[in-house]
């Protein structure tokens, strides 16, 4: 059905964008973004799209996200869904990622955008890129081409779990490298539709809510000399999915296998081990070397081109739903939301 009503809605969540500068260095402020947007004469001119700004309590540096947060941006989201045509989401670039990668499990059904956008420079100062940021993104949420949770930043927008921060000072924040721009923002918004989550990978019912539970999750990054012994008192089921970024196409080191009991003993007790690569770019292929293949044996499954980000999020979102460790184990290879390109 078409949209008729084009008002967008804003959901300041905090982050630098709408930071105010204080003794202690930028802080969240409420009420201090609004200001800085009666600044900017565009956002309320003729012609700009409809839009109105709801603002979370309290508001946090993004270091400060948790599942608590997601999920009160996906229920915002979910409880206002009919009455906007999108949806932009202000948010902390520190972890962005996490946060649009988590939207894109919690909210299912989606056929409206969802964008999450902030700066590296708040709204308030002389030289921020919030400007553009918000502007471009009201104006993408308005026009509901792309339907899914994106991040859009300095000219491109992404998938939302595709989606890194590349540096913590550029203004060209965020890339996806394993996935092309879902547009690129020049004098025109120029799309890539075939880019775009095919519809039938949507599940046709409407919007759908899925909240993530406080699934305990570990994230172990493997380095040359690790003593993965050291791990081993942590990686049981005390964490139910255990994210482990190795080198490359999912290589780690043999230490005489002893990764590999730990593993094993892990899964067995109902872990779900997911490899991923230390690499932005490129995919996670079990089995390319020796050094990875047995991690396939001991019951690690592979994460593909999943970024980190995406994997957390997803082992969230499968566990939260109750499914048994060997469904999880399958799902985490299919692609659910666009996260990873399948064989
Ligand atoms: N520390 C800030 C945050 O993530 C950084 C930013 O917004 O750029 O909230």
């Amino acid at each position: 059905m078409e949209n008729t009503n084009k008002k967008v809605l804003i959901i300041n969540t905090g982050g630098t964008i709408g930071m105010k500068r204080t003794e202690k260095g930028f802080s969240p402020a409420p009420g201090f973004l609004a200001e800085a947007i009666e600044s900017i004469s565009d956002m309320s001119r003729e012609g700009f799209p409809e839009w109105e700004l709801c603002e979370l309590e309290p508001l946090l540096d993004s270091s400060n996200m948790s599942v608590r947060e997601w999920n009160n941006i996906g229920s915002i989201i979910y409880e206002n869904y009919e009455k906007y045509s999108g949806f932009v989401v202000l948010h902390g670039t520190d972890t962005m990622a996490y946060t649009a990668s988590a939207l894109s499990f919690i909210l299912g059904g989606l056929d409206k955008p969802v964008i999450l956008t902030g700066s590296q420079i708040p709204l308030s100062e002389i030289r921020s890129d919030g400007r553009d940021n918000l502007i471009t993104s009201v104006i993408i949420a308005s026009e509901g081409v792309v339907s899914e949770v994106c991040l859009y930043f300095s000219g491109k927008l992404l998938r939302g779990n595709r989606a890194m921060k590349m540096s913590s000072d550029g203004l060209v924040a965020f890339d996806s490298p394993n996935y092309p721009h879902l547009a690129d923002v020049g004098i025109e918004i120029r799309y890539n539709r075939a880019a775009f989550m095919p519809s039938e990978k949507k599940s046709g019912s409407g919007i759908a809510l899925y909240p993530f539970l406080e699934i305990p999750i570990g994230v172990l990054k493997v380095f040359p000399g690790i003593q993965f012994g050291l791990f081993a008192e942590i990686m049981t089921e005390k964490l139910s999915g255990i994210v482990l970024e190795t080198f490359g196409a999912g290589n780690i080191p043999n230490n005489g296998g002893e990764l590999l009991p730990i593993i094993k003993s892990a899964f067995d007790s109902g872990s779900v081990v997911t490899v991923c690569s230390q690499c932005p770019a490129g995919t996670v292929t079990l089995g390319a070397y020796e050094t990875s293949s047995a991690l396939k044996s001991a019951g690690a499954v592979s994460g593909r081109d999943m970024t980190t980000e995406a994997a957390v999020a997803k082992l969230y979102h499968l566990f939260s739903l109750g499914m048994p460790k060997e469904e999880i184990k399958l799902k985490m290879e299919e692609c659910l939301a666009g996260e990873l390109t399948e064989n």
